[in-house]
């Protein structure tokens, strides 16, 4: 069938809206008509950092739409169902069986490996890769399994529900599942993005306090109150750990770090209370060598399972409680090179492509 997508080509873009040819779904897989699909800063970070040896390649991992044809051996999905996009996992590992697809054994190459788990693709002109995350989502139309393609209830347009596949879930995830912050609880979250709101708004739900929003963009800091934050801390004029020992009267309990940066890293693990735990969210492995029982712990997906809590989400955001439509604004497909551009300098903090 004809496509069309947003295909990677060069080092920082421009991406390219072009016609593309994409195979029908295999039996295993869902053919999704792409209505919306939110940009991460792992889909940015691909464009900036493109080796120049790389094949063209589609992007976009927040995807959210309608089936429009299920393989046989589909079970949980039909035409018509509307779906979140989520991260990929093979559905057949121990780890998988045992309900922790976070855990795949296949993750990166399901994720990351621009195929399919059998090495195949389905696009055309085939130096044209795709199956990011198992979707391709800045495009049309993706490909998808059971394992990813979440369904979700039709009353919700589905623009708003696309950030719930990747960044909402890690934020919220990290807090909720992977820490299991509970009430009560002291929590500082280094970088207020879109990932970095999500776990401060998951702080407020379970109760924690003081959670403490710590960023250099002044709207940023200011949103971390309204969506939570008891505490906003501005990174820039420095002295990040005594205002945070002024604030808790000791250190804090939990952190999440989405900077990356290792001297915010080196602070934050500075502020945290004996037997505390940090949540490093940008791709490193945690430690548990650190003194009195302080630990750090590499995340992935905020260890949620899509299918259970992508529609916990919704029903959070249903109540009012996780209103994480504050953060988003929307663009064309066509867009997408300012929107990008919006996101690097701040200016959006969750683009959302709609198709
Ligand atoms: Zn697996």
């Amino acid at each position: 069938m004809k496509i069309r997508a947003a295909v990677l080509r060069k080092r920082g873009g421009p991406l390219k809206i072009e016609p593309l040819e994409m195979e029908g779904p295999q039996e295993a897989e869902v053919l999704v008509r792409i209505t919306a699909s939110g940009i991460c800063h792992t889909d940015i970070g691909f464009v900036d950092y493109r080796d120049e040896a790389d094949d063209p390649l589609i992007l976009g991992h927040e995807g959210a739409g309608v089936v429009e044809q299920a393989g046989k051996k589909v079970k949980s999905l039909k035409r018509g169902d509307h779906v979140v996009l989520s991260y990929q996992s093979c559905g057949s590992c121990r780890y998988c069986r045992k309900g922790r697809p976070f855990d795949c054994s296949r993750f990166f190459e399901a994720n990351f490996g621009m195929e399919r788990l059998d090495g195949s693709s389905a696009y055309s002109p085939s130096e044209v890769k795709g199956h990011f995350f198992g979707q391709s989502s800045f495009a049309t139309h993706a490909l998808a399994t059971e394992q990813n393609a979440v369904k979700v209830p039709k009353g919700l347009p589905l623009e708003m529900l696309a950030p719930l596949g990747c960044g909402m879930q890690t934020g919220a995830g990290t807090v909720m599942n992977s820490l299991a912050v509970s009430e009560g609880k002291s929590i500082a979250v280094f970088g207020t993005g879109a990932v970095g709101l999500a776990s401060i708004m998951a702080s407020r739900i379970v109760g924690a306090g003081p959670v403490i929003g710590v960023d250099i963009r002044r709207s940023r800091i200011d949103l971390a109150r309204e969506l939570g934050a008891t505490h906003a801390i501005d990174a820039r004029r420095g002295r990040i750990a005594s205002r945070i020992s002024s604030i808790t009267g000791s250190g804090i309990d939990f952190f999440v770090d989405t900077t990356g940066d290792p001297e915010i890293q080196g602070i934050a693990v500075q502020c945290l209370n004996p037997n505390g735990t940090g949540a490093l969210l940008a791709g490193e492995s945690g430690t548990d060598d650190l003194p009195e029982g302080r630990r750090t712990i590499g995340i992935i997906q905020g260890d949620a399972v899509p299918q259970v809590f992508i529609p916990y989400l919704i029903r959070l955001y249903k109540s009012g409680i996780f209103p994480y439509d504050r953060l988003i604004k929307f663009y064309e497909l066509k867009g997408i090179n300012r929107a990008m551009a919006d996101s690097r300098r701040g200016a959006a903090i969750k683009p959302v492509l709609v198709m």
